[in-house]
């Protein structure tokens, strides 16, 4: 079963654009069944709680590259620091300088996404527009964190066509951005796109996209 969804959506995603990386987002799923994608060759996986991506980090191969997608509490910062590859959802100061501060204890870079909310729904993470070039200046000066780009989660009530103009608007903020040349700052990931909007978000310029329950089935919680 998850092996053919797993094929499907990997398919579509190699059509639509071949550079694009495919997240599985494996969170409330059990570790047997990432490792039945990681023999398939799957190695980007992406997870929203801190504690189940430690956990499943100890028991699972080396080699996966981990994704943190979910809201990240600076207290929590130290426990994944230097066991992710990619953090998609900093949408503030405190917490880029918590991680900065992290990755300099370490010795290391962290690779960070700026998550932007850019429909401004109150309840929601992620930065607003506005505030945005401050956090980018911000980050440009800290010397073990670089912003790789931006990560976007839609409204969840958005329509085809609220979604292509929204999916359009993060590219073209993108695009502002890099034409900055802020040091330390580059736009190599856009990471939008879930089960229900990936193929769309490829369609507009999406390279990273978040795949949960497409693959592995409705989540149960
Ligand atoms: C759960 C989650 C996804 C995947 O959602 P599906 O609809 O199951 O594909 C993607 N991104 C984030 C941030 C998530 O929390």
């Amino acid at each position: 079963m998850i092996i053919n969804s797993y094929n499907k959506v990997m398919s579509t995603v190699k059509e639509i654009n071949p550079n694009a990386t495919l997240l599985a987002v494996s969170k409330t799923y059990p570790a047997s069944d990432i490792k039945m994608l990681y023999d398939l060759g799957q190695r980007d996986f992406g997870e929203n709680r801190v504690q189940e991506l430690v956990t499943k980090i100890e028991i699972l191969p080396k080699d996966i590259r981990w994704h943190l997608i979910g809201h990240l509490q600076k207290n929590k910062v130290k426990y994944i620091v230097g066991k992710v590859c990619l953090i998609h959802s900093v949408d503030s100061i405190d917490l880029a300088l918590a991680i900065n501060k992290e990755s300099i204890k370490k010795n290391i870079t962290t690779n960070i996404l700026i998550q932007v909310n850019l429909a401004k729904e109150i309840q929601k993470s992620g930065i607003f527009e506005e505030d945005l070039y401050t956090l980018l200046e911000e980050c440009s000066s800290l010397t073990n964190i670089k912003v790789q780009g931006l990560m976007l989660i839609p409204p969840i009530d958005y329509n085809y066509n609220q979604l292509a103009d929204i999916f359009d608007k993060v590219y073209k903020l993108s695009l502002d951005i890099e034409s900055k040349r802020i040091d330390n700052i580059n736009m190599q990931f856009l990471s939008y796109g879930m089960s229900n909007d990936y193929k769309i978000a490829l369609e507009h310029k999406s390279n990273i996209v978040r795949v949960g329950s497409c693959i592995f089935g409705k989540r149960v919680l």
